[in-house]
């Protein structure tokens, strides 16, 4: 049987990285955010992080070729036609979903999880977020939940701080894209029948019960756990 194929959707701040954090330990699905890794690009000084670093910086999209050579890689490298994958930040396109349709030929994703929550809560969820700097590691935090030692990431002892691209004035041109440029997509999977929208306001246990349900509902996977494997 081959592994479930997800994409999880929703505005910066709507907890995308915290619920893919919490399938990834539950189940062995490859989990790929694309964010991260061109974050760990730059940190590394990484060919491609010289390429991104302007539009990171910026906080403006990476360019698709750039996101899809990453992506292409990814389907090289590992097996995720047959072992699935849970996408994080891709595609975030219309062209980029294009893309992956045809990675994907026939049948595509089988479900694309909507974390829907007001742009009020995560303009402060982000301006309270922090994370590890070790971008291979990449816990999250915030103001409100700390690590517990005084911002030293409690999974691999690096500072934790604050994304570069977490400053007000920032946090608001990615909101302003992502309603430009990610938010058509929605349409475009609902009329497939793929999208599971999923009230991203509660707590990220709250977040990743109702997925699961929903999942299950879909026969996609078992509410309680064992699943996907
Ligand atoms: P956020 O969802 O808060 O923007 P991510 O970690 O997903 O955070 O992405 C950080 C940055 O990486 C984005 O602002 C963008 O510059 C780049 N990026 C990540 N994924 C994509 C993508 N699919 N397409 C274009 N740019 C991307
Ligand atoms: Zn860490």
């Amino acid at each position: 049987m081959r592994g479930l194929r997800l994409l999880i959707i929703g505005k910066q701040g709507s907890g995308k990285g915290t619920l893919c954090a919490k399938f990834a330990l539950r189940f062995a699905i490859p989990h790929i955010s694309t964010g991260e890794v061109f974050r760990a690009g730059v940190a590394n000084k990484t060919e491609l992080g010289l390429r991104t670093k302007a539009f990171m910086d910026a906080g403006e999209l990476v360019p698709d070729d750039l996101v899809m050579e990453i992506v292409n890689e990814f389907f090289n490298r590992d097996d995720l036609r047959s072992r699935g994958f849970l996408f994080d930040g891709f595609p975030r396109t219309v062209n980029q979903a294009d893309l992956l349709d045809r990675l994907l030929e026939p049948e595509g994703v089988d479900a694309v999880i909507n974390l829907d929550v007001a742009t009020e809560i995560v303009i402060e969820r982000l301006s309270f977020r922090r994370i590890c700097s070790d971008p291979n590691c990449g816990a999250i935090y915030s103001l409100t939940s700390p690590p517990k030692v005084k911002w030293v990431c409690d999974r691999c002892g690096s500072p934790v701080v604050q994304r570069d691209d977490d400053r007000e004035e920032m946090i608001l041109k990615r909101l302003s894209d992502y309603e430009k440029m990610t938010a058509p997509l929605l349409s475009r999977y609902d009329r497939l029948g793929k999208l599971i929208t999923v009230d991203a306001s509660c707590s990220p246990e709250e977040v990743f019960a109702d997925a699961l349900e929903e999942l299950a509902g879909r026969a996609l996977m078992q509410a309680g756990g064992a699943g996907s494997r």
